[in-house]
């Protein structure tokens, strides 16, 4: 069976012909497999979805219980039957519940990846390579010049300006789901334990995240009715990066922005932001994992899609593998 009969893009995202599915399709559709809790890959409206217990159930904490017609768990390294076609849920590093899906058919194996990391990551699974003969790989930052730093150097750098500015407060804004409850956790992992003030858009993942035995310490609402702003002289907040712009910042005291993005390697693209404190944290894979996760999984063909593709085709190239660019619409990144 070739690949492209296996797999192929359509307006509403990646289709399996065969078994009759889409994969994180960006429009309602009658039967639905989503990688991971991000808005860009999971909607609501689908007829049926089939992911992971963690995105079933962060995508029913962000769009309400009934925001599927009805949904199936995939237990990952379990496999399930779709009209003939094999499908299997496997870890893929980025957030709580992230999944890499296999689709296999007369002898044709596809991994699409989703979102993936390989920085070890003490809120989710971490990615598991599987042998296939195409993978499908994100490109969110497929340029030599992305190379995360170790995230615990990042973190020293956030305390150490806390300690050097105790009556100033440091704002991070980091992505609601994966980003945020990554940075408090390798806060409490760098042994800070005063409480963390969140935005109150980040309490019911965090919550959650909480359930399902990732500590994060003590939370405290860092609301706009709650507490005055001398209470908040030293405080660590973390929020969603929109959050910043509004009213809710301007109550903290002689605040320290910050922004926990893979995009803070790119300095002007912080200094446009003002941000002053660039953490380069990310959940998406550097060139170099890129590279590494793309000989690991032994596939003879790599399909690129979410971000730079053509440098990391030309690098498949230069190895031997074929590969190709491939376009499916409407994604943005939430969690870079
Ligand atoms: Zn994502």
């Amino acid at each position: 069976m070739r690949a492209s009969d296996l797999l192929k893009p359509r307006p509403e995202g990646l289709y399996c012909p065969p078994g009759d599915f889409f994969i994180d399709p960006v429009r309602p559709v009658d039967r639905a497999l989503i990688t991971h809790g991000h808005s860009d890959h999971a909607r609501s409206g689908h007829g049926s979805v089939l992911a992971t217990q963690q995105t079933l159930d962060i995508m029913g904490l962000r769009y309400g219980e009934d925001c599927a017609g009805t949904t199936q768990a995939a237990v990952p390294g379990e496999t399930v039957d779709l009209n003939g076609v094999s499908v299997s849920f496997h870890p893929a590093g980025h957030v709580l519940g992230s999944a890499q899906i296999a689709v296999e058919h007369r002898g044709m194996r596809i991994v699409a990846s989703g979102d993936y990391k390989r920085q070890k990551d003490a809120t989710c699974e971490p990615f598991e390579p599987v042998r296939c003969d195409v993978f499908i790989t994100e490109a969110t930052f497929g340029l030599p010049v992305f190379r995360h730093p170790p995230d615990a150097e990042e973190i020293a750098r956030l305390l150490k300006s806390a300690a050097q500015f105790p009556e100033r407060s440091h704002l991070i804004g980091a992505y609601a789901l994966g980003k945020a409850q990554r940075v408090m956790r390798l806060l409490r992992d760098a042994g800070y334990d005063r409480p963390i003030y969140i935005h109150g858009t980040l309490a019911k993942l965090s919550e959650y995240y909480q359930s399902q035995g990732i500590d994060l310490g003590q939370l405290d609402p860092a609301t706009v009715d709650s507490g005055g702003k001398d209470d908040f002289a030293g405080a660590i907040v973390v929020g969603p990066p929109a959050a910043f712009a509004d009213r809710w910042a301007r109550r903290f005291p002689d605040p320290i922005s910050c922004f926990a993005s893979g995009w803070m390697r790119i300095r002007q693209r912080a200094k446009q932001g003002g941000v002053e404190l660039p953490l380069i944290i990310s959940d998406h894979a550097d060139w170099d994992e890129l590279t590494a996760t793309i000989k690991e999984t032994g596939a003879a063909e790599i399909w690129v899609t979410h971000g730079r593709e053509e440098a990391l085709v030309r690098w498949c190239e230069l190895e031997g593998i074929a590969a190709r660019p491939l376009h499916l619409v409407g994604y943005e990144d939430e969690g870079d």
